[in-house]
């Protein structure tokens, strides 16, 4: 059961004894500029991280990505970069590496080994079956437009447990409340499925003991947010300018462009059940990183890190500038409206006929 977990961490410490690039990356981690925050009772961190900057300012429009190499197929990678190969259920294989760039003292990619768009529908269960394969790790998924740096090329990304607030909360409150009923952290929208009260915008977790079980609440999830982005949809933006500072970051906004909803998810296993929390998105970036005035300008990214209560900011000026409060605002910018998540819950309680 731990074997590729195992694995993967001989492979991270013969990598960082070949002293490339990766080596260099991990040994600057300790020398990171942490802040501590708490917002309504969350615990955020914020993270001053200079190594991050091609990942916080990636570009992921359509004619960037073409005139790319792709860092996650075999052709893309560096002379040292070591890959290991790992069969998930239906022989669909991946790739584990090393994250060049990491948040974590342990940071590791999982791409298929195919070039395949970045989409969770037909991963979803690879995702929980390396959740429980790493059983000490957090597996995660950025969305395309959610801060995935390659939207081009279907990946995960590992990073050691107890290191993301939100999965530290999840597994405290789960343990106190023993049982589906509510606190002011979690809420029970139906069973299996809560709302997630705090700092995160518009998240779910699901809980269950199979991937069966799992990948049936997950669709659930997925059909109900379709029903809100057909009963709440918005044109986005009515500011001109920031409209176009945006589009000249992301390209133009074209809703039949993006084949998912937007969305980062964390999934984990933790006494015998797995646990997954979807964070629903409606922007890619909040409007402080599109702001004219430099003095304003916070340039963050946000992806499942940031949407689990680490910031990492690649700005000395960000750093100092985020604030707990702002940092929730941003969250709560770039993720869905309660009516929203008003639809989507009465969606899932079945208060809404399914074939509307
Ligand atoms: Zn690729």
């Amino acid at each position: 059961m731990q074997q590729l977990q195992n694995d993967i961490e001989k492979m991270l410490s013969r990598e960082l004894e070949l002293g490339g690039r990766a080596s260099l990356n991990y040994k600057a981690l300790p020398g990171v500029r942490k802040k501590d925050m708490t917002w309504n009772g969350f615990p955020a961190r914020l993270f001053f991280n200079p190594a991050r900057v091609a990942s916080v300012m990636a570009k992921v429009d359509k004619q960037t990505l073409l005139h790319r190499q792709c860092f996650l197929c075999p052709e893309g990678l560096e002379a040292m970069q070591q890959s290991y190969l790992w069969k998930c259920s239906g022989d669909t294989a991946y790739f584990l590496r090393v994250n060049p760039f990491p948040i974590f003292e342990r940071h590791f990619t999982i791409s298929t080994a195919v070039h395949t768009r970045q989409e969770i529908a037909g991963h979803y269960a690879h995702m929980l079956e390396f959740s429980s394969l790493l059983h000490d790790y957090d597996i995660f998924y950025n969305g395309p437009m959610c801060g995935a740096s390659a939207p081009d090329h279907m990946h995960f990304q590992a990073c050691p447990k107890g290191s993301l607030p939100m999965q530290v909360e999840v597994d405290a409150t789960l343990e106190k409340e023993c049982g589906p009923e509510s606190s002011d952290f979690l809420r029970l929208v139906t069973e299996g499925i809560w709302r997630v009260c705090r700092y995160a915008g518009s998240a779910y977790l699901l809980c269950g003991s199979s991937i069966e079980r799992m990948q049936t609440l997950f669709d659930a999830l997925m059909e109900a947010r379709r029903s809100a982005d057909a009963l709440c949809h918005t044109n986005g933006d009515s500011n001109l300018s920031l409209i176009s500072r945006r589009e000249a970051w992301e390209g133009k906004r074209d809703l039949d462009d993006e084949w998912e909803p937007r969305m980062n998810i964390l999934s984990w296993s933790e006494n015998g059940e797995y646990r997954t929390v979807v964070f629903f998105r409606s922007e890619s970036r909040p409007a402080c990183f599109f702001e004219e005035d430099p003095v304003k300008r916070i340039l963050i990214s946000p992806a499942s890190v940031e949407m689990s209560g680490i910031a990492v900011v690649s700005s000395e000026e960000s750093f100092e500038r985020l604030s707990a409060r702002k940092l929730n605002d941003v969250i709560s910018e770039v993720s869905l409206s309660q009516a929203q998540c008003r639809t989507i819950e009465a969606k899932l309680r079945g208060d809404i006929p399914r074939n509307e």
